[in-house]
């Protein structure tokens, strides 16, 4: 009975092992974190913009994290956006909506799970927005679709471009038909941008889903993506249950979804700064052409005038 004793010990030294992980918060407050060859030290990681040097794994960021590395630390003003009522459906599920929401704003320090920021890149004013994956895993709800609204408006307000960095596994169910509407609402706010000829870039980072895939990430003139984000309506398990077949590799990522014209190009985020500029001054001088042109119609009608 030797073999039993054995087995026994050796379930409970896996048990301290699996015990002795350390847990979500101890992982958020170490210095460590892990990509494909163990760990890493955040520091490294941050220094190579969040990216993993060995396999260049685009690793998730926080709006500030972002603007930093594409604007530049200090280089933009952060805007308050509305923030209409909280929990207007008093929802309790394994907790109370309210606690979550006090729960996220704790943990990323936002009012929101959007950031609208005034800026410019490579001297090109614009306006742009991105979402906090940390505030209720970047779902949208009213405060979010208000974010939109507001971010649309400034960029029509002074002329401007809009940029938005997309993030999010969809609308906020806690919300139920709210944040529904808010499909209905940032897709008529993006269609005034179009109807006032500004230019809106949408960069598609990981993970891209559900309604967010399903209305203003999907209505951009350009659609940009992070090397390997996961850009979906669906969820893999979902479909692979409903069609019953294997799905290819690679399903639903950056480089699979650019195949289906979803995606225009798939840009690694050390890049994004020199192509959203690149590409907005290309946009813009052609409006700044017509505009030349308009000019010296104006001008040379008044000249006719005068002559005659
Ligand atoms: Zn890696």
């Amino acid at each position: 009975m030797n073999w039993i004793k054995k087995t026994l010990r050796f379930g409970e030294k896996i048990k301290t092992i699996i015990k002795a992980r350390a847990t979500k918060a101890e992982i958020a407050n170490s210095d460590w974190t892990s990509c494909c060859k163990g760990p890493i030290l955040k520091k490294d990681l941050e220094e190579n913009l969040f990216c993993c040097p060995s396999c260049n794994k685009h690793h998730r960021i926080n709006p500030r994290q972002r603007f930093d590395i594409i604007f530049g630390k200090n280089n933009y003003e952060v805007l308050k956006t509305p923030i209409p009522q909280d929990d207007p459906l008093n929802w309790n599920d394994a907790k109370p909506y309210k606690d979550r929401l006090k729960a996220a704003r704790k943990k990323t320090g936002m009012d929101c799970g959007m950031m609208v920021v005034n800026t410019n890149i490579l001297n090109l004013k614009i306006t742009a927005i991105a979402s906090d994956f940390d505030f209720i895993g970047g779902s949208v709800g009213s405060s979010e679709g208000e974010a939109i609204l507001y971010a649309a408006q400034h960029a029509i307000e002074n002329q401007q471009p809009l940029v938005l960095f997309s993030c999010g596994g969809g609308m906020r169910m806690m919300e139920s038909l709210i944040s529904l509407s808010q499909m209905t609402r940032t897709t008529l706010a993006i269609n005034e941008l179009k109807k006032n000829n500004l230019p809106y870039i949408v960069v598609l980072t990981d993970p891209t889903a559900g309604g967010i895939t399903a209305s203003y990430a999907m209505l951009g003139d350009l659609h940009m993506a992070e090397p390997g984000s996961l850009i979906a309506f669906a969820g893999a398990a979902v479909i692979k249950n409903t069609i019953r077949e294997e799905l290819p590799s690679g399903f639903q990522r950056s480089e699979y979804v650019q195949k289906s014209g979803f995606v225009d190009l798939i840009v690694e985020r050390k890049d994004l700064r020199e192509k959203i500029g690149s590409l907005l001054s290309i946009l813009l001088k052609k409006n700044s052409v017509i505009k030349t042109v308009e000019n010296e119609t104006t001008e040379s009608n008044t000249a006719l005038t005068k002559a005659s």
